[in-house]
């Protein structure tokens, strides 16, 4: 995706969260904060290490997410968007614990073929969406910064970046990933997690030509186990991730948003 440069708007970082437990610690340090609801959302806007920001839900799934996304830019004047979230972990080697920021999305669940090639967005000729390379990397070093002398089940987190693919399933079966990743890696991609809303969020900042990148903790195997430890891995992993992530974000990278 090209970097936008939206000269008619004056920078707002739109930090999007997956979940409530992932935005509850950003709200607490939001400066000026204003509350307002829209489009059946909450959303907050203010100023995060002095940067203005608006934060929202982005809710699951990626109709969810596209409705959210489109209101950030169009409602609340969001010139790029960065989204938090948990996934499960697809790749050799992406562990429980471990993070993902993308560098691609693909929605694995698109399938218009024969009339256009599988997974591409239909009337668009494109199939992988690129995250912002200058956010991207701002999220690798906000990882590093961030998750500093965290450990997970006595294993650093590692920080792994590539391919995310989303779509409207929670995926807890060995044989459905399965399926997944073989159909994915035929045409030619190689996913390193799944989740629900990234290709959506990313789909509608192609439209607007707005920079987006996420970054995901990974919360299970997207096995059959995947489910179990889902709530408590949330509260007690993810939330902290996320949490130590954006504030090395607005720290370290700031210049680079
Ligand atoms: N119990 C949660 C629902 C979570 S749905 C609640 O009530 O809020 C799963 C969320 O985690 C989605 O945002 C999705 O993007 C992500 N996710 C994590 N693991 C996943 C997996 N194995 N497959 C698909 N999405 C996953």
């Amino acid at each position: 995706m090209m970097r936008a440069a939206p000269a008619d708007r004056p920078p707002v970082l739109a930090i999007l969260s997956a979940l409530a437990e992932e935005q509850a610690g950003l709200v607490e340090q939001l400066q000026d904060a204003q509350c307002i609801s829209h489009a059946g959302r909450t959303f907050w806007q203010g100023r995060l290490g002095g940067l203005a920001v608006v934060l929202a839900l982005s809710r699951i799934g990626k109709v969810a997410a596209a409705t959210t996304s489109v209101a950030l830019i169009e409602r609340f004047g969001a010139s790029r968007i960065v989204f938090t979230g948990v996934a499960g972990g697809v790749g050799p080697g992406v562990q429980v614990g471990d993070v993902v920021v993308g560098t691609g999305y693909v929605q694995h669940d698109l399938d218009a073929s024969p009339l256009f090639p599988r997974y591409q967005i239909p009337l668009t000729g494109q199939t992988v969406l690129n995250a912002d390379a200058v956010l991207a990397d701002a999220l690798v070093a906000a990882c590093a910064a961030g998750l500093q002398g965290l450990r997970h089940a006595g294993r650093l987190p590692v920080v792994h970046q590539g391919l995310i693919a989303s779509g409207d399933r929670f995926v807890n079966g060995q044989e459905e990933t399965r399926r997944i990743v073989q159909s994915l890696r035929q045409h030619g991609h190689e996913p390193l997690a799944v989740e629900m809303e990234g290709a959506a969020v990313a789909q509608v900042c192609c439209d607007y030509g707005l920079p987006f990148a996420a970054v995901r903790t990974i919360s299970d195997r997207a096995d059959d186990s995947a489910h179990v430890d889902f709530p408590a891995f949330v509260r007690d992993v993810a939330s902290v991730y996320a949490q130590r992530i954006v504030t090395a974000l607005l720290q370290v990278s700031q210049p680079r948003l």
